[in-house]
């Protein structure tokens, strides 16, 4: 049976969220950054059903949401350099990872010591966590390796069925997922680019280690290298078009010379990349459901939120 999908703004959509997560259920709600796919933290076996649905390996931790640093201080220890950010980017984009407290259950982390947690700032995220009264582990609610949803539209056409209820709350404003910090050791060291910046974490913190390469350090269980993928092959390249005969779709940030392409998405007319941010995994959902040969994808610029946006192509490139 087609999974109901509500409006988030109704608060009796948000009381039956609530009531579904309390009981053990999953549901698919709106953050921020994109789609999440909640479950009660602290329910081992509902835990497990977002790992079930999504055909998520269990070596791959989950992030903790909660409602603000308050709620965050009952499930992880959080170091000196924690309160600043937590005071600048909560809510926000922004995820830690801390030495864990005992409540939160193996399966959430992976087994590991340390745990994420994240406060977001959409206003059904926060009113679902707040009504249910409980942390939510949330990935997002997209089949795993898959690119990520920013649509309710998007999780009603993979997940559909297996999930309790989708909470509509319109299109992810900021598109791609959270930066992903962690206070664990000496430095602060940066596991995923995401929603705020390394310029603005660097500014606050003075230095910050780079741990995003997947080949460097297992830091990060969940860094794998092919992710956010398409099933159209991906092509990062500053230059080349379609072949004669060959259907070819185009990914730019800003204006480029569409001719030759079967379908192009331009991003951003201004080249903004926070517009770009927001707009980058619908229109790499629309040109993956054209049966297209090959997408083509124009490099962002490596700063600010263009960092995300690289980490994500190269990962859907990767084979
Ligand atoms: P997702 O929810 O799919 O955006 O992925 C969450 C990511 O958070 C995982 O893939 C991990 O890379 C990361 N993560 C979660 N918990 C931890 C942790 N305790 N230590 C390091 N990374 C973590
Ligand atoms: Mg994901």
């Amino acid at each position: 049976m087609a999974t109901r999908i509500a409006d988030a703004s109704d608060p009796e959509a948000i009381r039956e969220a609530a009531r579904i997560i309390r009981r053990g259920g999953l549901v698919a709600f709106p953050t921020e950054t994109v789609y999440g796919l909640g479950a009660d933290a602290l329910d081992p076996l509902a835990v497990a059903r977002i790992f079930a649905v999504k055909g998520r390996p269990r070596l791959d931790p989950l992030i903790v949401h909660v409602a603000g640093a308050a709620e965050a201080s009952s499930y992880g220890i959080f170091p000196g350099p924690a309160h600043g950010l937590m005071q600048r980017f909560w809510p926000g984009p922004l995820t830690l990872v801390v030495k864990k407290a005992p409540a939160v259950p193996d399966i959430v982390t992976a087994g590991l010591e340390t745990v994420a947690l994240r406060v977001p700032s959409h206003p059904a995220a926060l009113a679902l966590i707040r009504a249910a009264d409980r942390a939510i582990a949330a990935p997002s609610a997209n089949p795993f390796g898959y690119v990520s949803p920013t649509e309710a539209s998007h999780v009603a056409a993979q997940l559909g069925g297996a999930v309790d209820l989708i909470l509509d709350g319109g299109p992810s404003s900021v598109g791609v997922e959270s930066t992903i910090l962690s206070l664990d050791g000496e430095v602060p060291a940066l596991l995923r680019a995401g929603g705020i910046t390394l310029e603005a974490l660097t500014a606050l913190l003075g230095t910050v280690e780079i741990a995003t390469d997947p080949g460097a350090k297992p830091q990060a269980p969940g860094q794998m290298k092919r992710h956010y993928a398409t099933r159209t092959p991906l092509e990062i390249t500053d230059a080349g078009g379609p072949a004669a005969g060959e259907r070819v779709g185009l990914l730019s940030l800003g204006p480029e010379d569409a001719r030759g392409y079967a379908a192009v998405e331009i991003l951003s007319p201004t080249g903004d990349l926070g517009e770009g941010a927001a707009r980058f995994f619908g229109a790499l959902r629309r040109l993956d459901g054209m049966a297209l040969d090959r997408i083509l994808a124009r490099p962002f610029p490596e700063t600010g939120l263009g960092r995300a946006l690289m980490d994500r192509l190269r990962r859907a490139a990767s084979r």
